[in-house]
């Protein structure tokens, strides 16, 4: 046996960020071939625990790391690429962000890959087609069933198969291997073309209007540094054409653009206002491809091919050679934040990201979230105005309307009924926004006060008569049966009060029964393509009454309407998330945009029982600006976030009691050893304590020193994930924008 001690082999051993719920990377061996071939950015196939894995090369160690003696040191299975397929610059983001929300780094670097990637697939996976070079080789096959089925299947195509297809058709791509051994069959790689093609306009731009020209040149003067812009500009003031024009600038130097927009954002409407404007490639990234077509975009912008990238929330990690300017339109949209898993927000991520490409950011929107009016306070973030609607668009006037003393039918004030018939009457349009489908929120006994609700949560039913009579919970996705009567009193009837979309679609076509009513939610608009349709509808200058939910509020367009009627906001007004006014604020002022975009002059009406709340008048006398002025004062004197700096621990187990003794427990033990900078709020049940018969509670922390809070932070919540009970939930969510 050779005495190691005498002669040591030299050990080549690199890091490798492991997609598991850990916050270590881990060494693997690999010999000294393997060893000089091995790229920091590259896939690695190496077992863990009982699986095989795919990681990334974070480190290739030196051969005088001490080896760790804890650890039994293990081979890694294979190298899965010849080149790194992660950027230095996406590498530091990604550890960056692994580090700022405290997630496990190989679960982080598994978002900046597309899924293909993340199995062990081949990089060039679409390049490679197999084709059958031995007709008659039936008696070179053994017994296999694996290789009799890929050889018929490849006989069938005698012009040759994708791998990828094949792959799905359930042949691995081992057995094509072994085939192509018996020289049956061989891999072609069909060219890949990934040079960029030069950027040319195919439109010409607007000229820009006094506001847009400033703009335009407040971002090219810095065009080769880092600097941050809010791009504050009402709906049709022009924000787009400010993109464009910025973009063609820096399109022209032969850079990457990456734009993103919220999930509801990337419409056709959108992808063709680029398309229109740039003769170049244009990569598009969203969650609705599928795995092929996902690659394909993915590659164009990772190789430099696609000019511009247009993607959603989880494109802020694609890598990117020749990035020169990030634009984040709808800034303030909540879908930019992930809420589960890893909780990154995809507006700081581009923050960072610009500032380690030393490149310009934009971020836009009609009503800025207050994190961004925060920092353009704090002089990190210059503020963009534009002012005037573009071209002949006037803004439209909110009137509120009290539904106190309102005389109303079927929940409209009679006030507003005039209005809509008028607007009618002269073949415009009206949109009616509520922000709750279904037919009502309530099902009560009028003779003893039961209420149907959800067995497994603190939530009422809600009744929907459609495609049947049911009663259904919006939290948990419990359905059950409508009784027939009151089960606790057996009184006859049951009463729906207050009102959803379906119920109101009823009312408006009992109101105007010669107008169509469009109805636009979750429920109506499933079917593939019926948007579109609605879409064509409203862009026909027809007397049409639009009614829906969110899916109204954003981004369209819909020249005809010239009133917009907001049914309810009350539960917005009246909810305690420190967010909740400015989500509301924002909500109306999104849907009130949708008026007026047009040649005509719009007018919104808002009903509520409280008319007289601050938020409301401030935005009518007003506008969002004032609005978040004020609440920028008010979270500044309270100290809130952004003020200080947050983090918010979720907990959910079978029992209060147990949520609350853990949480009470750890929660004392910072207070005790974070040097009183962090304050703790909680634990406190959560605004639904029980949910699909789960309960949860929440803890608050906040901080003035970000750095010391992450600090505390990060051993406290990895010994509380350690400690917890097996069957309770953790989450911990850095900068939390909801408190539910
Ligand atoms: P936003 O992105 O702020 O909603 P857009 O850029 O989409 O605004 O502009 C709204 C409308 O005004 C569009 O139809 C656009 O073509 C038009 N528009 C924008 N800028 C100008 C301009 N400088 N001159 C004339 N029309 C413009
Ligand atoms: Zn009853
Ligand atoms: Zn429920």
């Amino acid at each position: 046996m050779p005495d190691s001690t005498l002669d040591p082999q030299p050990v080549y051993r690199i890091r490798v960020a492991v997609p598991v719920y850990l916050y270590d990377c881990f060494d693997y061996m690999l010999s000294a071939a393997q060893y000089q071939q091995a790229e920091v950015g590259a896939r690695v196939l190496v077992s863990f625990g009982r699986q095989n894995l795919v990681g990334i090369i974070v480190e290739k160690l030196a051969l005088d790391t001490p080896i760790d003696p804890r650890f039994k040191l293990k081979a890694i299975s294979e190298l899965l690429d010849e080149q790194a397929i992660l950027d230095p610059k996406v590498l530091t983001l990604l550890t960056w962000s692994a580090q700022y929300y405290q997630f496990p780094i190989g679960e982080v670097m598994q978002s900046a890959l597309p899924s293909l990637l993340r199995q062990a697939k081949p990089y060039n996976l679409l390049a490679r087609t197999w084709k059958l070079l031995d007709a008659h080789a039936e008696t070179k096959i053994t017994r296999s069933e694996k290789q009799q089925e890929a050889y018929k299947i490849l006989k069938l195509h005698p012009s040759g198969t994708s791998e990828n297809i094949l792959n799905l058709a359930g042949i691995e791509t081992a057995t094509l291997k072994a085939l192509a051994n018996k020289e049956i069959c061989a891999c072609v790689l069909e060219a890949q073309d990934f040079s960029p093609m030069p950027v040319t306009l195919a439109q010409m731009p607007l000229t820009p209007n006094p506001d847009q020209k400033k703009a335009i040149d407040s971002v090219l003067k810095v065009r080769q540094q880092y600097k941050a812009f809010l791009l504050d500009g009402l709906t049709g003031s022009g924000k787009t054409e400010v993109y464009l024009h910025i973009m063609h600038e820096v399109l022209k130097q032969g850079k990457q653009v990456l734009v993103l927009v919220p999930e509801i954002g990337l419409t056709p409407q959108t992808i063709s206002r680029f398309q229109s404007r740039f003769h170049c490639h244009i990569a598009l990234l969203h969650s609705g491809l599928n795995d092929s077509k996902r690659l394909q975009a993915w590659q164009a912008a990772q190789t430099g091919k696609a000019s511009i990238i247009l993607g959603t929330r989880s494109a802020i990690y694609t890598p990117l050679p020749n990035l020169g300017l990030i634009i984040l339109d709808e800034e303030h949209d909540l879908s930019f934040k992930q809420q589960e898993g890893f909780r990154y927000h995809a507006r700081d991520v581009a923050l960072y990201r610009a500032h380690l490409e030393n490149c310009p950011v934009i971020l836009g929107s009609a009503t800025p979230s207050i994190d961004s009016y925060a920092l353009v306070d704090q002089g990190k973030m210059q503020c963009l105005e534009l002012n005037q609607r573009a071209g002949t668009a006037l803004m439209p006037k909110i009137h509120l309307i009290d539904l106190k003393i309102a005389k109303k039918q079927h929940g409209i004030s009679q006030q507003l009924i005039d209005e809509i018939k008028k607007r009618l009457a002269k073949k415009e349009q009206v949109l009616v926004f509520l922000n709750r489908r279904g037919y009502a929120p309530v099902l009560i006994c009028e003779s003893c006060a039961w209420q149907a609700k959800c067995p497994n949560c603190d939530a009422n039913f809600t009744l929907h008569h459609q495609p049947y009579t049911h009663l259904h919970c919006h939290h948990c996705g419990t359905i059950h049966r409508k009784p027939e009567q009151c089960p606790a009193c057996n009184h006859a009837e049951l009463k729906p009060i207050g009102m959803g979309t379906a119920k109101v679609e009823d009312s408006l076509n009992e109101l105007f029964p010669n107008v169509d009513v469009i109805r636009v939610d979750r429920d109506s608009t499933s079917r593939v393509g019926s948007w579109q349709k609605i879409y064509d509808r409203i862009q026909r200058s027809e007397p049409l009454i639009l009614l829906g939910t969110q899916m109204l509020a954003k981004g369209h367009h819909f020249p005809y309407v010239t009133l917009v009627a907001i049914l309810d906001i009350d539960s917005g007004l009246l909810s305690v998330d420190i967010r909740a006014p400015e989500r509301t604020a924002q909500l109306i002022v999104q849907v009130a945009g949708r008026a007026g975009r047009g040649e005509h002059k719009g007018d919104v009406y808002l009903q509520s029982v409280r008319p007289d709340h601050p938020l409301l008048t401030t935005l009518v006398e007003g506008d969002y600006r004032k609005f978040a002025k004020q609440s920028l004062k008010e979270r500044k004197a309270a100290q809130l976030p952004p003020y200080r700096y947050s983090a918010l621990i979720r907990c959910e187990s079978k029992s209060q009691e147990l949520n609350q003794q853990f949480l009470q427990q750890h929660a004392q033990w910072l207070r005790e050893h974070s040097e009183q900078l962090i304050e703790i709020w909680g634990p406190i049940p959560a605004p639904m304590e029980r949910k699909a018969g789960r309960f949860h509670a929440h803890m608050v922390l906040l901080s003035k020193d970000r750095a010391r809070l992450h600090f505390y932070i990060r051993n406290w919540w990895q010994n509380m994930l350690h400690e917890k009970p097996s069957s309770m939930k953790l989450s911990l969510d850095i900068d939390p924008q909801e408190f539910s």
